[in-house]
């Protein structure tokens, strides 16, 4: 009978969870209006996980842990569309738009409005739902077969799982990466010695093509959605109208969408997205231009492959000449030798550039760039200057293929390259370069967040041999401070109380500045709330840490090896000695799934007099059970608690037919209920 009521109450709290949970995940990544705090979400998604967990079978296909990636595929399954994406016909100037529009009218008869949209530079993506559920995610491929990417859709957060209606319909749009997202993600792969995407394009698809979901999972994609196979079941007459139906229905459609009245103020939208296409967080290569109306859409028909009613204007690549005059090589924090090539300054998208990353040999090698070549560049993902390629015609003649280095520019010690990277790596624990940039993270903004120590300071302390390493920094004092170059008494006193500001951090900052490898500001708060300080982690084991959500074999072999080495725990006892803090000071997840009262989530109202708390006693208790103790009474109230002379509150409670507590219920309750922060 308790074991019943136990599933019982799982079912329903399930439930509750998954609503709640796709709401707030549908306000943040479709509506871009959060509600709530990342940690709210994150801890009723872990009550989730953990309700899953005892009860498997109460796991649905629209549960928000469907997100996080599955299995790994053999390979992909093709879909053949049965009705096709179709392509569009291109412009390139004023001239041909017009011509378009010429050509629209005459098939009409007379002027039509447009929908004018921006033309997403990702893929063009189906996705099925049947009676509102997501079933299916294929590629466009070649418009009529395509391949099956469902697993990898499912973790595109802005996908809903479940429509806000209960249809079947197959919707069509672009998936992509936002250009932050992407800057990210390459600044990440090239300090991991991978090689680079070329540009957001390149990078979704390259995602979207994973058969490990998990990678997915962790890319960052966003979609917008801006047709229907059939539109059978929708209402929608216009495009415009389209956009705001798939919009209710729940996709992620783009609000910079504008109906026009004629070809002259489509001119007058493609002008304006010209000039602002730089700072929109996504890339865009133009704009599609489309027949508002569905019945002059089917006039105007199609051709073989593209529909005569929509046209798209094709924004020029920005891509410009220049000169590299030569290539630098620095040393990052991982051992990582990376080359810059240094250029003749140019404009290119709006600011000068004359440096850009050639991410590792291979890029040299494969682009063949040498120096004194002239190259084409442009801004991948509009920010970051890229090489696209070198013209060979302006080659100087005496030209030879550029060497690459064999040893550390900073140390001399043997470059090498490690299994499966494209990288050239310094292995030397003691190269400077490395040593530096360590202590820079240590210091950066995710990591301690100690200000006043900019690379240039940290730099003379290292060549001075005021430091050596992160325990270091905790034995400064303030005549040491002094002899550094630019810095006086009052600098080094708030460098001083920096570093000592710095010991009360909770342990994930710790955690994450020690730069052990793979191991991200992310998964450094994971750990921290797991394990709940760092003695515990460098004692945990391979197993416990794969355990944990969002934890592969590669960050736990990494930690495992970090914390293998006896110098670690030399260097963990300097911390500590220094008055460091080892422990985690926030929640623990496990604690909160953990936590038992009757309070857990519900909204509760306090009316009438209570004889044994205070109002504000018993407001704070019930929050630090979790519930939400709210003024009036509404339908979303589920428990009132009446006191003395409770009144109108009172009344409406019952006829809303919400539980009532007396106050000695509340009491009992309270008293066997055990609090959401207790000790770490
Ligand atoms: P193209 O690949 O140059 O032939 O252009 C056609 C592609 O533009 C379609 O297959 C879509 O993937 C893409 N596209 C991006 N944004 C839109 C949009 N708002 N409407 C229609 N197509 C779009
Ligand atoms: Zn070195």
């Amino acid at each position: 009978m308790a074991q019943e009521m136990t599933i019982d109450y799982a079912t329903k709290r399930a439930e509750e969870l998954r609503v709640q949970l796709n709401r707030w995940s549908r306000e943040y990544y479709v509506e871009d209006q959060p509600t709530v705090e990342d940690s709210v979400y994150d801890k009723h998604y872990a009550e989730l996980v953990a309700i899953e967990a005892n009860y498997p079978e109460l796991i649905t296909v629209d549960s928000p842990t469907q997100r996080v990636g599955g299995g790994v595929l053999a390979g992909f399954e093709k879909v053949t569309h049965d009705i096709p994406l179709y392509s569009l016909n291109d412009v390139f100037d004023k001239e041909e738009l017009f011509a378009f529009d010429q050509r629209v009218q005459k098939a009409i008869g007379h002027p039509v409005d447009y929908c004018c949209e921006l033309k997403i530079d990702g893929l063009s993506v189906s996705l099925r739902y049947e009676n509102g559920l997501f079933v299916r995610g294929a590629t466009r491929g070649d418009g009529t077969v395509g391949e099956n990417i469902t697993e990898n859709v499912k973790t595109v957060r802005s996908v809903p799982l479940r429509l806000n209606e209960p249809i079947s319909i197959e919707v069509r749009g672009e998936c992509f990466m936002p250009k932050r997202s992407f800057v990210e993600l390459n600044q990440k792969r090239e300090a991991a010695g991978h090689d680079v995407f070329a540009n957001p394009r390149n990078a979704a698809a390259g995602s979207l093509r994973q058969l490990d979901s998990k990678i997915a999972a962790k890319r960052n994609l966003d979609t917008f959605l801006y047709t229907v196979a059939d539109f059978g079941p929708m209402e929608a007459k216009t495009q415009y109208e389209a956009l705001q139906e798939l919009a209710k229905l729940g996709f992620h459609t783009n609000h910079e969408a504008q109906l026009c009245h004629s070809i002259e103020e489509v001119w007058t939208y493609i002008e304006k997205f010209h000039d602002q296409r730089i700072d929109l967080p996504y890339e865009i290569d133009g704009i599609v231009v489309k027949v508002n109306d569905f019945s002059l859409q089917d006039q105007l028909g199609f051709t073989v492959k593209a529909p005569r009613w929509a046209t798209a204007y094709k924004f020029p690549p920005e891509e410009v000449e220049t000169v590299i005059e030569t290539i630098e090589w620095t040393v990052g924090r991982t051992g990582v030798v990376t080359p810059t090539a240094v250029m003749t300054p140019v404009r290119v998208a709006g600011t000068t550039v004359s440096r850009a990353s050639l991410h590792n040999g291979d890029y040299i090698k494969m682009k063949d760039i040498r120096l004194h070549d002239t190259v084409l560049i442009y801004k991948a993902g509009d920010i970051i200057p890229e090489v696209a390629r070198v013209i060979e015609d302006k080659r100087p003649k005496d030209s030879e293929p550029y060497p690459l280095p064999t040893h550390c520019p900073e140390c001399e010690s043997e470059l090498v390259h490690l299994d499966g990277e494209v990288a050239l790596r310094c292995i030397n624990p003691k190269c400077p370069a490395q040593m530096k940039e360590g202590l820079n993270h240590f210091v950066s903004r995710n990591a301690m967040n100690i200000e006043g120590l900019g690379p240039r300071v940290l730099e003379q302390m290292y060549d001075k041999k005021l430091v050596a390493d992160v325990a270091d920094l905790y034995k400064l004092t303030e005549e040491e401070l002094l002899t550094l170059d630019k810095i006086k008494e009052k600098a080094a006193n708030n460098i001083l109380t920096a570093i000592a500001n710095s010991k009360g951090n909770s342990v994930e900052r710790l955690i994450f500045g020690l730069g052990i490898r793979h191991v991200g500001a992310k998964a450094a708060k994971i750990l921290a709330e797991h394990f709940g300080n760092l003695e515990a982690i460098s004692q945990s084991d391979f197993e416990s840490i794969i355990a944990l959500d969002s934890m592969g074999t590669i960050i736990a072999d990494s930690i495992v090896t970090y914390f293998s080495n006896e110098e670690v725990h030399e260097l963990m006892d300097e911390l500590k000695a220094a008055g460091v803090n080892f422990d985690y000071k926030g929640i623990r997840l496990e604690q909160l799934a953990e936590v038992e009262s009757p309070f857990k989530d519900k909204t509760v109202v306090l009316t009438g007099k209570l004889t044994q708390f205070t109002r504000e006693e018993a407001k704070a208790t019930i929050e630090n059970l979790g519930g939400k103790v709210t003024g009036s009474v509404s339908k979303k109230t589920d428990i009132v608690v009446a006191g003395e002379e409770a009144g109108s509150k009172l009344t409406k409670a019952e006829s809303l037919g919400i539980e009532i507590w007396t106050e000695e219920k509340m009491a009992e309750a309270l008293a066997q209920s055990h609090p959401v922060e207790t000790e770490n």
